[in-house]
């Protein structure tokens, strides 16, 4: 059995992996694809110390990290669900989709998220061509041009006030009749001169040419009237979800579906831990998901010299 089970070859399981790694104990990373959402990003400009990356660049190192030490790398590996110990000291048991069960003494979680798509025309063709779904990662390589933000929750009208700061102008496109945002975020939204609101708008396409995103249709729902944006931007803002459907009824999920962990990555199941954007860790971002897998591991190694 492993010491330490890592589910999950993030950010977070990676840096999990290179921790537990070196306290010289057994551990395994399962992963159904190694790198996570980094594979799919384009550049990176906020991990701290590394001026500038790309996701391909960054996922590689990562798992090359993870392979300096001993780590038991099993890519292409789906965990369908996890069973917790009988009674401590029993090991932790990580059913595979492929049948196999991984055994462990302490595991950790760190299976991510990914972004709700709007499943429309353009939307995954223009995918970091234009299409994006990071504010805080992508805004500032909008510097000065015109976007459009889908979604009028607190995540798409926060990336929206952000976004406005950086670029020329922001139309939000919101489906329903009106914005669900906290009111002082939409009235601060409101207050800004750059920023256009439409609501009871639905995104039908986002158009494109020559490789790049040129505009967004949308029809208003109230005349069924179809308008075209033009712009060279589009954020996708209508979600985050957690990767953890797996877990329903094993481990206390939040009701966005985040493992609830405490600020030492530990959940309600002794000895599984988790770390990441599958959690209620505030702000989901690279740095932020490594220095959680870290925490998780020292929490992880914690958990094993307590148990003699
Ligand atoms: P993830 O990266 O999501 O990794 C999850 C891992 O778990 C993957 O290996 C996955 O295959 C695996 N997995 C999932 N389910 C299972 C299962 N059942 N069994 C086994 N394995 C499973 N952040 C920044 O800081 N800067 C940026 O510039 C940036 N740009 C981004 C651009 C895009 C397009 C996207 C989508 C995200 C971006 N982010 C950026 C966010 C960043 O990628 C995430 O915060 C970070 O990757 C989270 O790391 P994680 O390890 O928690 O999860």
């Amino acid at each position: 059995p492993y010491d330490v089970l890592i589910v999950g070859g993030g950010p977070a399981g990676a840096a999990a992996g290179v921790y537990a790694a070196r306290k010289g104990i057994r551990t395994g990373i399962a992963a159904e694809r190694f790198g996570g959402q980094v594979n799919d990003t384009l550049a990176i400009e906020n991990y701290i110390s590394v001026l500038e990356t790309d996701g391909p660049k960054l996922a590689a190192a990562l798992e090359a990290h993870a392979k300096a030490y001993d780590v038991d790398i099993m890519n292409l590996q789906k965990a369908a669900q996890i069973i917790p110990a009988a009674k401590p000291g029993d090991l932790i048991q990580v059913k595979m989709e492929n049948g196999g069960t991984l055994k462990a003494k302490t595991v950790i979680l760190s299976t991510g998220a990914r972004w709700r798509n709007v499943n429309v025309p353009g939307e995954a063709e223009y995918k970091n061509k234009g299409v994006a779904y990071c504010p805080h990662c992508d805004g500032p390589l909008f510097k000065g041009k015109r976007t459009a933000v889908i979604g009028g929750g607190n995540s798409g009208v926060e990336a929206a006030i952000d976004l406005a700061g950086i670029v020329a102008h922001v139309t939000l496109i919101e489906f329903a009749d009106t914005l669900k945002a906290d009111a002082v975020l939409v009235n601060k939204l409101k207050s800004l001169p750059n920023v256009t609101i439409h609501t009871n708008a639905q995104t039908t396409e986002i158009t494109g040419a020559e490789g790049k995103v040129n505009g967004l249709k949308y029809k208003d729902r109230a005349t069924g009237e179809e308008h075209t944006v033009p712009l060279e931007g589009v954020f996708v803002q209508i979600g985050l979800v957690p990767n953890t459907e797996f877990l329903r009824g094993t481990v206390e999920l939040s009701k966005f579906g985040e493992i609830i962990v405490d600020a030492k990555g530990h959940t309600n199941v002794p000895g599984v831990f988790a770390a990441g954007d599958c959690t209620t860790v505030p702000y989901k971002q690279i740095v932020i998901a490594a220095g959680a897998g870290a925490t998780a591991a020292l929490s992880a190694f914690d958990h094993l010299i307590r148990q003699g």
